[in-house]
């Protein structure tokens, strides 16, 4: 698939999709407390998707049956929701989301804490929601994928975290996944160079311990191989000629890059 550049009148139908997109996100994280099921989000999230007259775009995804991505503790990615999992008091959730407006893709993830979580569970979150920031601030036009990647892993390193490889963000507009790749790890100037118009997804998945993950039998789930907390963190942003645009405003502070 080849990198495409949107228009103007495209990047302002992606602007009202992600706006969408974080609504319902921040409505679904909203409802995430002790007691209440993964499966129960889920369905709030459907009727939020009818109510707001969008496409679950997760929802039968290569087969996937939902539509978020719930991730509990050390489930990474994908975790498919279920009224058997019921949130504990200091769970961290991953709650990845997307949606479609008329034929284009918003897409954006939050981790959030249940009740009182852990030290080590709050800085984890912290830090790779700050990962994200550190990799938004480099997805500038005349840097490549490469100098995003650098960004977010020369971040979480020093906390001995692990970016996960099997995972990467990636373009996003009338597919859910475009080109380019864009690894949480890399070198400056590696990768595919940047261009305004284009718009892609951010969204470290970091392991507090090794990067290696193992897939459940459901054949979604993944889970850290060391039983560590992982966490994930993704916004949708467009490629200027300046600072990049934070198309998904799930974060009501998202102007630290
Ligand atoms: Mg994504």
């Amino acid at each position: 698939m080849s990198i495409s550049i949107k228009s103007p009148a495209e990047i302002e139908v992606m602007r009202r999709a992600c706006h969408i997109q974080s609504e319902i996100l921040n409505q679904v994280c909203a409802a995430a407390k002790a007691g209440i099921s993964t499966a129960e989000l889920n369905a709030l999230a459907e009727n939020l998707c009818r109510e707001r007259k969008v496409i679950p775009a997760f929802k039968n995804y290569h087969g996937f049956p939902a539509a978020i991505c719930a991730s509990v503790n050390d489930h990474v990615v994908h975790g498919i929701p279920s009224a058997e999992e019921i949130l504990q008091d200091g769970d961290i959730i991953a709650i990845d989301f997307g949606v479609i407006l008329e034929k284009f893709y918003a897409d954006a993830c939050r981790t959030i804490p249940i009740g009182q979580v852990s030290g080590e569970a709050e800085k984890l979150i912290e830090r790779t929601r700050e990962s994200l920031y550190r990799g938004i601030a480099a997805a500038r036009a005349g840097n490549t994928t490469g100098h995003i990647g650098y960004a977010v892993e020369g971040y979480v390193r020093q906390f001995g975290y692990s970016p996960v490889r099997e995972t990467v963000g990636h373009g996003i507009g009338h597919h859910l996944h475009e080109d380019p790749e864009v690894p949480n790890w890399g070198r400056p100037g590696t990768g595919i160079a940047l261009r305004p118009g284009m718009t892609i997804c951010i969204e470290p998945i970091i392991n507090r311990g090794t990067s290696e993950i193992l897939t459940e039998k459901d054949g979604w789930t993944t889970r850290t191989k060391d039983g560590k907390l992982s966490a994930h963190f993704e916004h949708q942003i467009l490629i200027t000629a300046g600072e990049p645009e934070v198309l998904t405003n799930w974060d009501s502070v998202s102007h630290k890059y």
